[in-house]
């Protein structure tokens, strides 16, 4: 992509009213507008990231047998009142509008109900099942506070999950499966080293559901870990834990995190109250087993940008990155190489963005900094003649003089 064709614009200033530091710099950078609290537009450079952090969860999804779909924003008031969460005072974000006829009906917070509610129709016998079931949705919810930028958004981009048993065992085995597919996602995804499976509140058939917290000095939660054990307790369920899991709470510090994930056992509650039931082996009919799983897409990517900044701008991990290379011409000479760099590393499937415009090079390369783009290619008139390139890793800032080959051989193998 060339800079003079894509619509972004990086400001030197975010809005003034924007106090979180994930957006001010996605703001600047170009990737995101602010429409109001809790509400932002994803601009091309920023879509790229979604998308990419989509498709590693779609990937991790994929390999452990779930199947997209894409359920609705509007929602049956019946279907919620099945298990009292149509109610203000059970759930109290949500947005609920009506029909022209005056039908009641709600914006999508959750899909659980509304995933039981569908599966009546799937589900018959133990042959139809485990299944599992996954989607990208922007969740509405109404928040009371929305001031951690994209971290806590009004509406925002969740995976939810959810799989559906004949057993508690085949659940379990499934649940556990699941936990081992999120840390590749958070590995993947550059945070995995200080995201913890955490038990938190919330479960159902289990007395704790899991939670992935990832260290975050801007996130709204607090955890006790103990990093070489490698235990991790939310510290809404820190007494809890003590009792139950013969924790000693003293050998634990407090850390702040953010929760990027988390996920539920259910058992048969949600199907015992829906009335969803298979037919067993033995002719029987039973209640089916659910675990629900969710993956903060846009929220992953706030506490990415947070953990992974400077005071020049972002730095996106290799993953997630927009594009891979930003590539600067100096000069008419550097120009001319620059364009059949840019041809020839497009060719060899290297996302570049490149420089063309008319700029001083110091503002190209404080927009490269700025945006977080992993490597800088620098072309001068200089360097042309040498036949040699600068390219700078943003990460560390260090320069190396390479040549068009080597450049090359960096991106492809
Ligand atoms: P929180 O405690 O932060 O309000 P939650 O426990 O209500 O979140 P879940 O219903 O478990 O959230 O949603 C699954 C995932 O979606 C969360 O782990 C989080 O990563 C993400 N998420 C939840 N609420 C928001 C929000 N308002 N903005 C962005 N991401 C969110
Ligand atoms: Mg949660």
């Amino acid at each position: 992509m060339r800079v003079s064709k894509l619509f972004t614009k990086t400001l030197r200033d975010a809005p003034a009213d924007e106090v979180s530091k994930n957006a001010q710099l996605l703001i600047r950078a170009g990737f995101v507008y602010k429409e109001m609290a809790g509400a932002y537009a994803y601009l091309p450079l920023g879509i790229r990231v979604v998308e990419k952090i989509k498709q590693v969860v779609r990937e991790e999804m994929n390999a452990i047998d779930s199947n997209e779909l894409i359920m609705t924003s509007l929602q049956r008031k019946d279907v919620w009142e099945q298990t009292g969460r149509w109610d203000d005072k059970v759930v109290d974000i949500w947005f609920k509008t009506k029909l022209q006829d005056e039908t009641e009906v709600g914006l999508g917070w959750s899909h659980e109900e509304p995933i039981v509610e569908m599966m009546k129709q799937y589900v018959r016998s133990y042959k139809d099942l485990p299944i599992s079931l996954y989607q990208f949705q922007t969740k509405m919810r109404n928040e009371l506070r929305a001031k951690s930028g994209i971290m806590r958004g009004r509406e925002f981009v969740m995976k939810d999950m959810y799989s559906f048993h004949a057993s508690a065992e085949d659940l379990e085995r499934y649940y556990n499966k699941t936990i081992e597919a999120y840390k590749r996602v958070y590995d993947r995804l550059g945070i995995g080293e200080d995201t913890y499976v955490t038990f938190a509140s919330g479960g159902a058939f289990t007395k704790f559901s899991h939670e992935f917290q990832t260290v975050c000095d801007a996130g709204e939660d607090v955890i006790y870990l103990h990093r070489e054990k490698n235990i991790a307790v939310n510290e809404e369920v820190i007494d809890d834990a003590v009792k139950e899991l013969g924790i000693d709470k003293n050998e634990l510090e407090q850390v702040k995190t953010a929760e990027t994930g988390n996920i539920f056992n259910f058992g048969t509650q949600k199907t015992d109250e829906m009335g969803l039931h298979f037919t067993g082996e033995d002719g029987k009919q039973q209640s089916l087993y659910i675990g629900s799983y969710g993956i903060g897409i846009t929220r992953a990517m706030g506490v990415i940008a947070e953990k992974m900044s400077d005071d020049k701008g972002l730095v996106w991990p290799e993953s997630i990155a927009p594009y891979m290379v930003y590539l600067v011409s100096i000069g008419e000479n550097g120009q001319k190489a620059a364009d059949s760099l840019y041809d020839e590393l497009s060719a060899a499937g290297v996302e570049v963005l490149y420089d063309d415009r008319d700029e001083r090079p110091g503002t190209k390369f404080a927009d490269a900094e700025l945006m977080g783009i992993p490597y800088r290619l620098t072309v001068s008139d200089r360097g042309v003649e040498a036949g040699k390139f600068e390219f700078t890793t943003r990460k560390t800032g260090q320069t190396e003089e390479l040549s068009a080959t080597e450049v090359k051989n960096r991106f492809t193998v």
